[in-house]
């Protein structure tokens, strides 16, 4: 094997720490991942009958208000201006979110300015103290009141956690923005787009440097084949993207996660839903939301198909062994086992755990990217450079 560092795993964390490494330190880097494509989550391709780009592990939206990392991506793709919007469709009726003054307007049908719609919600959120909220469900009723709670939160909750809202920890909605404005724009941050020629042509950018192999179909932990963590740690940096329970066989039990199943659909109509997210509030339909892909690039619209859509409906439920890890569940268990497995990564020195999967946390992406800079800048600049080991 000819490399100075082995990156496991070519998503959005190990492609740009590969890069990086190339570029700056120019080392000769290889990646692997266990999938038969690049890119992790992010990936995506065209759907071939209706032209139409579908995110093959969900809609991923990008957005961030970190400078570094926004410069940074500009090297390597070019975002469209696309502002993402989500609308819940709640007992027949189609509403905009995150929660705004047209949505309070037109639940209560009424014609509030902001200082009413803010006296309005304030009083029925005063039924629970927010310091002495409990559980999910009460935090949520202390923050926008009980209709709101019932109508948008609570099925909708319940469908993607598969847990009753009183049995969910209040953290999990530390903060749900209600907006008194009509100003309907999902994300809050400075930047936002989608990648002009979608995720994987960015991706693959990435890794597009003469000093970077990528190997698919191989699975670190599988010691049948060469490229394996028993001859390859020790020997060569490896930087680990993949689950860190895995990593060391489950021996502190397996860490849980929510998983998502998408069933896809090519409809005879140019337009389904007249907008690219659509959540379901109610336990009426089993699925959580259905995406419209076409609707992410209006400016694609003369390369797409004028009379198919693509839709993807999802669905979401505990992971079982075999499944794909999407979200931590993060139980007290599951929060002292990673403490346990924080101590095994530490003993184990020729590895950097990095990562949604590899730190157990949900990171989007660009946090993953961000933490991929850092680990560079912090960790592997110093070790390359033998300043620090
Ligand atoms: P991943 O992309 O998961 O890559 C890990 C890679 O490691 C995978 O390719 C995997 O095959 C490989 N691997 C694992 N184990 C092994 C092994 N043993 N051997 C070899 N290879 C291995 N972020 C946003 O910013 N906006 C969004 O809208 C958004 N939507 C999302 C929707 C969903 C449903 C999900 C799950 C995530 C979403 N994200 C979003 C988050 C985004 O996907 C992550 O930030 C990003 O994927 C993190 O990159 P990563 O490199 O840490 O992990
Ligand atoms: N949520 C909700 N109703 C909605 C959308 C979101 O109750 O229509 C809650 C739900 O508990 C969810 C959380 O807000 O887990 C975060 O939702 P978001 O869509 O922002 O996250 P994603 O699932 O896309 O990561």
């Amino acid at each position: 094997m000819n490399a100075d560092l082995v990156v496991v795993g070519s998503g959005f964390y190990g492609l740009t720490v590969a890069q990086r490494c190339a570029e700056e330190l120019g080392l000769e880097v290889l990646v692997v991942d266990r999938r038969s494509h690049i890119g992790g989550n992010a990936y995506s391709e065209f759907e071939p009958e209706t032209g139409v780009e579908v995110h093959r592990y969900g809609a991923h939206l990008f957005h961030t208000s970190n400078e570094r990392v926004w410069q940074h991506v500009n090297r390597f793709t070019s975002f469209t201006s696309y502002v993402h919007k989500v609308y819940s469709t709640y007992k027949g009726e189609v509403y905009p979110l995150p929660i705004n003054l047209g949505t309070i307007n037109q639940f209560f049908r009424a014609a509030h300015g902001p200082d009413a719609a803010r006296a309005l919600v304030a009083e029925l959120a005063g039924e629970i103290e927010t310091s002495e909220a409990s559980n999910l469900e009460e935090k949520a009723i202390s923050l926008i009141g009980r209709p709101l709670y019932e109508a948008f939160i609570k099925d909708y909750t319940a469908k993607q956690w598969q847990t009753d809202p009183r049995d969910l920890p209040a953290e999990v909605i530390s903060r749900l923005p209600v907006r008194y404005t009509y100003d309907n724009r999902y994300f809050n941050d400075t930047h936002e787009g989608l990648p002009t020629k979608g995720y994987t042509a960015w991706l693959e950018n990435l890794a597009d440097h003469p000093k970077i192999t990528v190997q698919l179909d191989t699975d670190f932990l599988d010691l049948s084949q060469p490229l394996n963590k028993r001859d390859v740690v020790g020997q060569v940096p490896v930087i680990y993207t993949g689950p860190v329970d895995e990593y060391f066989d489950n021996v502190e039990g397996a860490l849980s996660w929510r998983t998502l199943d998408f069933e896809q659909e090519v409809l005879p109509t140019r337009d389904f839903q007249g907008c690219p997210v659509m959540n379901y509030a109610g336990d009426e339909v089993p699925y959580t939301r259905i995406h419209e892909f076409r609707h992410f690039h209006p400016e694609r619209e003369a390369q797409h198909s004028q009379d198919k859509t693509v839709i993807m409906r999802e669905f979401s439920r505990f992971a079982e062994k075999g499944d794909e890890p999407y979200y931590p569940v993060n139980t007290a268990e599951d929060r002292a086992r990673l403490l346990a497995y924080r101590d095994l990564a530490k003993g184990e020195t020729g590895t950097i755990f990095g990562g949604r999967l590899g730190t157990y946390k949900y990171l989007d992406m660009h946090m993953a990217i961000g933490a991929a800079l850092s680990t560079f800048d912090n960790k592997l600049v110093p070790h390359f450079s033998k300043g620090e080991p």
